[in-house]
């Protein structure tokens, strides 16, 4: 599987499966801008990449607003050329229960998942289009498959990602775009890292394969989805999550 030649956009690569992905991206050949809210996060997978023999930049911006892509996705453009494949990955979560969760909570969590995911694609898909090869992978999550307590909006967040994905999907198929999500399970990442250790610990023992996932797991998905291989792979969802979700 080679990469070689190509440029990929990763939101939220500023961290966790982002980093991971990003890293094998390039050491696949790919060229990688890295997208986050934190810019010093960003940098330090920018720098992993330039070590590993391939262009980078890194980006501040929050995929909420469309402004701030548009102008990131210009300035990848004008670094490292038109993006070939894009990681709508960038996401958070917290734990609440339905009954405390606030209408602010609510919009957050679908306006980062999902108007995120739309704003980056909206910015990035013409161009793919006009070439007639993309590669659009969007990370969801077992939660948006099989739903989990005190995360309801996360949880309908997910969902949406998957919809959009698979909507998505059919529409650009024509032109040799293709459109795919991955669903993690429970992977070791900062965001899971502020999790009470006793539901950490609950979690990891009710994974089949008996460990928790690490963001390597999910970033070899994310290298085959991005390849030329993966051509007849479209509105897919693959879940690498050790059995907990099958
Ligand atoms: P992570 O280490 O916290 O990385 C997420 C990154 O996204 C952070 O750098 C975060 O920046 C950034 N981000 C958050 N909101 C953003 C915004 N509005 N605009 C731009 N960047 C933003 O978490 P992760 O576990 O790697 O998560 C990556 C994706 O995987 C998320 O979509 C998550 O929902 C999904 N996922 C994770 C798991 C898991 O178990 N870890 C399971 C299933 C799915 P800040 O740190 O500044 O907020």
């Amino acid at each position: 599987m080679t990469l070689q030649g190509r440029v990929a956009l990763i939101t939220g690569g500023g961290s966790g499966i982002g980093r991971s992905s990003a890293l094998r991206l390039a050491r696949a050949g790919s060229d990688v801008a890295v997208l986050d809210l934190n810019l010093d996060g960003a940098k330090q997978t920018a720098a992993q990449v330039s070590t590993l023999g391939r262009r980078s930049v890194a980006l501040e911006a929050n995929v909420v607003n469309s402004v701030e892509v548009r102008a990131a996705a210009a300035r990848v453009e004008q670094e490292l050329g038109p993006v070939d494949i894009l990681m709508n990955n960038a996401g958070l979560a917290w734990l609440v229960s339905f009954p405390d969760m606030t209408e602010e909570e609510w919009d957050r969590l679908l306006s980062v998942h999902v108007k995120g995911a739309f704003n980056c694609t909206k910015a990035v898909v013409d161009g793919m289009i006009a070439r007639r090869w993309g590669r659009i992978i969007n990370t969801a999550s077992i939660a948006g498959l099989g739903g989990m307590g005190r995360s309801v909006a996360y949880a309908t967040a997910k969902a949406g990602l998957i919809g959009f994905t698979k909507g998505l999907a059919r529409e650009l198929a024509p032109y040799g775009v293709t459109v795919n999500a991955v669903a993690p399970g429970f992977i070791d990442t900062p965001m899971t890292d502020t999790w009470p250790p006793e539901l950490r610990a609950q979690r990891v023992a009710s994974i089949p394969v008996g460990r928790v996932g690490l963001p390597e797991d999910i970033a070899e998905a994310v290298a085959y989805l991005a390849s030329e291989e993966a051509s007849y792979m479209t509105g897919q969802v693959v879940s690498p999550n050790g059995g907990s979700y099958m």
